[in-house]
């Protein structure tokens, strides 16, 4: 065989090769991010933690039944220990649901609060309501010698919002707030910019070094904080070029047709969603922050 066709033979290989490789990795459905700590992702788009310790295993984030039943599966496949805790990051239904095949493994239920609240006024067929419920800025879980520490940094997105940190390992699980590689959710439902802002300074200033993200279109299974500071960026270089436009004077109708951010072209989504996005942001610089609520509401009930 001539070189030139022996390397042609072995471009076409490496080709028809490539599609099997990336079913192979979509088939891969858990990653280890240090010994014991696990993220679970299935291919439906939401990411899944587990942590294994001598004395139990912690699962975070629910999702669904489906989603659920898989995590517990995939927890099963790496060990036998009894499952103690499922945490919830938040309310919102497309993360809470799905907690009772937990609660038939054993576990028990953990919402902050405010997420507690909103679940328990708005039942939903897949919706195992929390059987703990704390309360404040911060609750520690220790197992097995490992602590999860749970951080409700106040009003960002959601209700109850909690960022998981491992403190020894390192390592953040963060839901809704920080999707790396992608723009703004649609119409950035639920967010308060203003406060999600403020979060994400908070979170910058913690100390970790690996994430798992509830959502994530990159490439990499685990994140760091560096995607948190890229979507603090962009929200603010999205308020920049609104506020830009309305000095202008452009049209407010334009404006979300009008505002090109080329910076974030390569993000998924930024086509579709960015004029979304852009009237999200528009509107609450219009008319103010919103969803809004006082400080501490959900504690006086308590
Ligand atoms: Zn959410």
């Amino acid at each position: 065989m001539s070189n030139i066709k022996t390397f042609l033979v072995i471009i076409a290989a490496v080709f028809t090769t490539l599609p099997a490789m990336s079913n192979a990795s979509a088939e891969k459905h858990v990653w280890q991010a240090v010994e014991g700590i696990y993220k679970y992702s299935p291919g439906d788009g939401y990411a899944s933690m587990f942590v294994v310790t001598n004395e139990g295993v912690i699962a975070i984030e629910p999702v669904n039944s489906q989603h659920s039943t898989g995590l517990l599966k995939a927890i099963r496949d790496v060990t036998n220990k009894p499952i103690r805790y499922l945490l919830h990051s938040h309310n919102h239904l497309d993360h809470s649901n799905g907690g009772q095949v937990f609660r038939d493994a054993g576990a028990k239920i953990v919402a902050h609060v405010e997420a507690y609240e909103w679940m328990k006024a708005n039942p939903n067929p897949d919706l195992a309501l929390p059987d703990d419920v704390w309360a404040g800025s911060r609750k520690d879980i220790i197992l097995g010698g490992k602590t999860i520490e749970l951080h409700y940094l106040g009003m960002n997105h959601g209700l109850g919002m909690t960022v998981f940190l491992l403190p020894e390992e390192k390592i953040a699980y963060i839901a809704d707030i920080v999707t790396p590689n992608r723009v703004g959710f649609a119409i950035m439902p639920d967010f308060n910019i203003k406060e999600w802002t403020r979060t994400l300074k908070e979170i910058e200033k913690m100390d970790f070094t690996k994430a798992i993200y509830s959502h994530s279109h990159a490439k990499e299974p685990f994140g760091n904080k560096l995607d948190v500071t890229k979507t603090r960026e962009f929200i603010q270089d999205l308020q920049s070029a609104i506020m830009a436009e309305f000095k202008k004077g452009t049209p407010f109708g334009k404006i979300p047709s009008t505002v090109k951010l080329p910076k974030y072209e390569h993000w998924d989504m930024y086509k579709e969603w960015l004029p979304l996005n852009v009237w999200r942001v528009m509107l609450d610089m219009h008319m103010g922050p919103f969803p809004w609520r006082p400080a501490h509401a959900y504690e006086v009930m308590m």
